[in-house]
């Protein structure tokens, strides 16, 4: 599980979160919808340790894998390295963070690339991808670092309204591998189809249904 207790962050004299408290549990889908600037992707990254917060605890009570990464984090605009191939944008955290060879870093990129539906798309940068292909080069960057948990910035927002199914089915696959996944929306009518907790953070960070 993971359990976030009182969480607080500022801004410099802007408070953005004051208190804040979830569980989350691995195969869960955790939807956090809410206004726009009141804290929602200040959260994620607090979770995926891309920021540090202020006060307040967040804690993960399984026992880790070795090597495995806690929180992963795949950004609402994919944040792709622009200059390498949808291969090698997997096959880089896999060298750099978990000190793979580079043969058994392809090799897990290959499968994760097909697991997504990419085959063929391995020597494509990321000028040659779709809007939805780009996001599953994303996902399977995060997935190859193994996380026990995966937050997702809105992962609708810059793609086709038709894709929203795909995107949610593919959610769906990551929970069900074992993944927590924590996702932050607008997407009001995604967030009532596929949380399996439903959360909004308003003043507090209250649960709609579950
Ligand atoms: P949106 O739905 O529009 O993306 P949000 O709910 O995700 O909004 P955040 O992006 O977390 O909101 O921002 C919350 C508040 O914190 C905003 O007022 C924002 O301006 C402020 N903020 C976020 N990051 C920083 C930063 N690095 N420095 C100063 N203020 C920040």
């Amino acid at each position: 599980m993971l359990k976030v207790e009182n969480l607080s962050k500022s801004f410099g004299d802007k408070k953005v979160l004051e208190n804040i408290n979830f569980e989350v549990n691995k195969g869960d889908i955790a939807i956090i919808t809410g206004p726009s600037g009141v804290g929602k992707t200040t959260l994620i990254r607090c979770l995926s340790s891309l920021e540090k917060y202020d006060s307040g605890k967040i804690e993960i009570s399984e026992r880790r894998e070795e090597k495995q990464y806690p929180v992963g984090l795949v950004f609402q605009g994919f944040n792709l390295f622009p200059h390498l191939s949808a291969l090698e944008n997997i096959t880089f955290p896999l060298i750099k963070v978990k000190k793979h060879s580079k043969e058994k870093a392809e090799k897990q990129a290959k499968e994760l690339l097909a697991s997504l539906g990419l085959e063929g798309l391995e020597e494509s940068y990321e000028y040659q991808l779709s809007g939805g292909q780009k996001q599953r080069v994303a996902i399977a960057r995060a997935l190859a670092l193994n996380p026990e948990y995966l937050c997702f910035d809105e992962p609708t927002s810059a793609l086709d309204s038709e894709l929203r199914e795909d995107v949610g089915e593919m959610l769906r696959g990551i929970a069900k591998k074992g993944t927590g996944v924590i996702v932050i929306t607008h997407d009001k009518i995604f967030a009532e189809k596929y949380a399996t907790k439903l959360y909004e953070l308003g003043e507090q960070l209250e649960l709609r249904n579950s």
